[in-house]
């Protein structure tokens, strides 16, 4: 069988988490089994969906679930839900919204940019974004006032490291949300590990890529309320035709989600941390780098290594250090998000013992 990386130059080590234009993840044997199986067959999409809900829902302890194209796609299609419920002609009409309630209240800080600005996900589907606040904050009682707007449809709210500005008070946002009758649809496409507890908090409808940490296939997961799932899976017959997913995703993400409850939650964490600890020791030796274990803002249940770096004690800047890694072989990626305070990030999940080894030699050696 063809392996990806005759296809590409270099072989790639990839530190920088679930980045999109690395090919986000890598899936469990099983899962790649399920959808080698699946591409051989024809299969009843509708009753695949139907068992995905019942696995979804069975772990995040939702009412129901779906499977969309991707989580971008879960975005548009959950708030084309809240505007146009299961109507027909409501969403054969999208995305023209006449008539509809079409405003998407959403913290400005929660207005993230994932490849694309959210704002656009939302504008696809027809509805308007209200941004709400600034990027320093964005207090309840200013959602409370536009939520109270009567062409509201959904509060949309964002769980990533990419949010800016002081954390919203979630539980508050959601009762003003209740209290006006208005859907909360939760963007939490990093989160598979949080989803039971977001739903438990109250989202009305979460989404989660399938294809990051739960490394399904791509795919857009959709937890949620059973009418306002029914509400997504309608718009099949209207803009989510171009979002669907297809058998190989459905079956992908249904033994993925499988794998992922036989996965040992407290013995997969300490194999983190290990990770972590072993790179930061090694590193934190080099003359001019400071090398930390950072947890995820978000709680994720895993840390991260960043290596603090003193241009003028150390061999190399953080941006030379991370352009060197790249242009190596085998090709490494790093996350430079904060290149610019000379610190560089590394994300150790999916990578193995010889991974790692492999990326701690050449860090060794470009820093010594
Ligand atoms: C990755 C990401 C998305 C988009 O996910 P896709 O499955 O690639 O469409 C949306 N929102 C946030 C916060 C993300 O991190």
């Amino acid at each position: 069988m063809p392996r990806i990386h005759k296809f590409s130059e270099r072989r790639i080590i990839n530190a920088r988490g679930p980045y999109t234009p690395l090919g986000v993840s890598r899936s469990p044997k099983p899962v790649a089994s399920a959808v080698f199986q699946a591409l051989l067959d024809f299969a009843d999409i509708s009753a695949l969906q139907d068992e995905a809900s019942i696995v979804l829902s069975n772990y995040a302890g939702s009412g129901a679930g779906t499977v969309v194209h991707c989580a971008a796609a879960g975005i548009t299609l959950a708030i084309a839900a809240a505007m146009t419920g299961s109507d027909p002609d409501r969403i054969a009409a999208l995305p023209y919204t006449a008539g509809l309630r079409h405003r998407v209240v959403l913290p400005a800080g929660h207005a993230v940019n994932y490849g694309h600005p959210i704002e656009q996900a939302i504008r696809l589907s027809g509805a308007r974004p209200v941004l709400v606040g600034d990027e320093v904050s964005c207090p309840v009682t200013a959602i409370a006032k536009e939520i109270a707007h009567s062409d509201t449809c959904c509060l949309l709210l964002v769980v990533s490291r990419l949010t800016k500005g002081a954390p919203v008070d979630f539980d508050a946002a959601i009762k003003v949300a209740r209290e006006n009758n208005v859907p909360v649809v939760v963007d939490g496409a990093a989160q598979i590990f949080k989803a039971p507890q977001l739903i438990q908090n109250g989202a009305d409808l979460l989404i989660v890529s399938g294809q990051k940490y739960l490394g399904s296939p791509t795919a857009g997961l959709v937890f949620g309320r059973p009418d306002l799932v029914s509400a997504v899976r309608a718009q099949d017959r209207g803009i989510g035709r171009g979002m669907k997913a297809s058998k190989e995703a459905l079956c992908g993400v249904i033994e993925a989600i499988e794998q992922w409850r036989l996965r040992n939650d407290q013995l997969w964490a300490k194999d983190q941390v290990d990770k972590v600890n072993r790179f930061v020791h090694r590193l934190d030796k080099l003359h001019g780098v400071t090398a930390i274990s950072e947890p995820d803002s978000t709680d994720a249940p895993f840390p991260r290594v960043c290596l603090e770096i003193d241009p003028n004690r150390a061999r190399l800047t953080a941006k030379a250090l991370a352009n060197e890694l790249k242009s190596g072989s085998p090709s490494i990626w790093v996350m430079d998000h904060r290149i610019a305070n000379n610190e560089v990030l590394m994300e150790l999940v999916p990578l193995g013992p010889d991974e790692i080894d492999v990326l701690l030699d050449r860090v060794v050696e470009l820093l010594s």
